[in-house]
């Protein structure tokens, strides 16, 4: 008889009769994951997985964080009314800390629940400010699901649809890796991708709202532009007006080890006038929000824009979180973890064509696969993840080919389980390197 599907396998059967189709999920076989602890995560069959995807950035501190455990269950058996309309102790503290932790003056924040909806008000707030619906993006860019976010979404691949509510002029600056661009200097890469920005704005009709970017290129495969890129936008933009959006979504809360915000790898010309986060500041909970000078925040006149807008119960989570991420200072963590995990994962690389390259920022480190004729190679990427996954190893992966592994752990990640991981990958990529046939003698 055949063998009795096992519990995944069932409910998989029961997601595709039910889910949409588009509803990707990774693996052969899904994983149906029903615990985790710090660092480590444990499927329906009992195995253990150490995580290096923190479940696309969301488990941000550590898995079943005792602290943000304990303010969730003591909020939720407390009162679980969620609207927007009364007072809310822990929202108003939260908003305070990340309003002084922003950088941005006289900022103002506003919670949603998920990063796609944060970008939705990001752009809702700068077309209203601006009263112009023409919105500068990054080409490789990811923002959302949303039907203005999607519009802001470089790819085609990631946007459900081609109808849009905005015009959105896209800029270089993104990717870097292939075409002319890739043979430049920093410095003349910049003045390239500037050059590109003042051309694009010669085509605007009139007013521009918006510069929507993030720092590092979360969906898009771990790519960053050199650090000053926006700073030289910034320039150009501040004399039109034209405000900066910055996508925090992936590299806010010390994600990128060097800075708490991606942004302040391109400080010199100030702040953005607006940032947006959300993922792992709730460590699993759903939050997202958006932080605003105050007369940018208040130039809208409905007198409220959510009903949630935060909750008691993710309010709660998300200090908790904030309180233990900068008393243990995982920034720091994820600098120093981040940088050896980077530098070994160089060296792996060095004797395997497969990878193009590692790049990386603290605890955000992409693995680029190619083939041997230099094309991406998906197929291999999805293998690693296949092969990692059987060694106990979750990774993610991403880029416009879909031929990047995304590693990307919970900001706690010690240095030996950046070594157990490191080992896995280069057994992984050994593995995926055989399968294409061309190692390096
Ligand atoms: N912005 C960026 C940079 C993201 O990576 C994502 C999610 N991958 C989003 C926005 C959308 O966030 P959410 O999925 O929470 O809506």
């Amino acid at each position: 008889p055949a063998p009795a599907p096992s519990a995944a396998a069932s409910l998989h059967v029961r997601h595709r009769a039910v889910m949409p189709e588009w509803l990707a999920l990774y693996y052969r076989e899904p994983l149906e994951l029903t615990h985790g602890e710090g660092r480590h995560v444990w499927d329906v069959q009992g195995r253990r997985y150490l995580d290096f995807f923190g479940g696309i950035l969301t488990t941000m501190t550590a898995h079943a964080l005792p602290e943000v455990t304990k303010a969730v269950a003591e909020q939720a058996g407390r009162i679980l009314h969620t609207s927007t309309l009364y007072l809310d102790r822990h929202m108003v503290e939260l908003a305070e800390r990340i309003a002084s932790l922003s950088g941005i003056p006289d900022a103002r924040v506003f919670f949603t629940t998920s990063g796609t909806e944060a970008n939705d008000a990001a752009l809702l707030l700068a077309t209203t400010h601006r009263r112009s619906n023409q919105i500068l993006a990054m080409r490789n860019s990811y923002h959302g699901r949303s039907f203005s976010s999607v519009a802001v979404t470089g790819n085609a691949s990631w946007s459900p649809t081609s109808l849009s509510p905005l015009q959105t002029l896209y800029l270089h600056g993104g990717v870097r890796s292939r075409g002319p661009y890739a043979a430049l200097s920093d410095g003349e890469f910049i003045a390239a991708c500037v050059a590109d920005l003042e051309d694009m704005l010669g085509q605007a009709h009139g007013n521009v709202a918006a510069l929507i970017a993030e720092p590092v290129q979360g969906v898009g495969g771990f790519t960053a532009p050199p650090d000053g890129l926006y700073a030289a936008f910034r320039e150009v933009l501040a004399r039109r007006g034209i405000l900066w959006i910055s996508d925090e979504v992936q590299t806010g809360w010390g994600r990128t080890g060097d800075h708490f915000w991606g942004w302040q790898a391109h400080a010199a010309s100030g702040p953005p006038d607006i940032l947006t986060f959300a993922k792992g500041i709730g460590n699993g909970m759903s939050i997202g929000g958006v932080v605003a000078r105050a007369e940018v925040m208040n130039c809208l006149s409905a007198n409220s824009i959510s009903t949630f807008g935060g909750s008691p119960v993710t309010m709660a989570a998300g200090l908790a979180n904030l309180t233990y991420l900068l008393e243990h200072d995982l920034q720091g963590n994820a600098r120093r973890v981040g940088g050896l995990l980077t530098e070994r994962l160089r060296a792996i690389a060095a004797g395997l064509p497969v990878v193009r390259e590692v790049r990386g920022r603290g605890l955000m480190a992409g693995v680029e696969l190619v083939r041997p004729d230099g094309s991406p190679a998906p197929e291999a990427a999805s293998l690693a993840l296949e092969h990692a996954r059987e060694r106990g190893l979750l990774i993610g992966k991403g880029g416009r080919e879909a031929n990047v592994l995304r590693i990307a752990p919970p900001l706690s990640l010690t240095v030996a389980e950046a070594e157990e991981g490191a080992a896995i990958i280069e057994e992984t990529l050994r593995q995926v390197q055989h399968a294409e046939g061309k190692e390096r003698p």
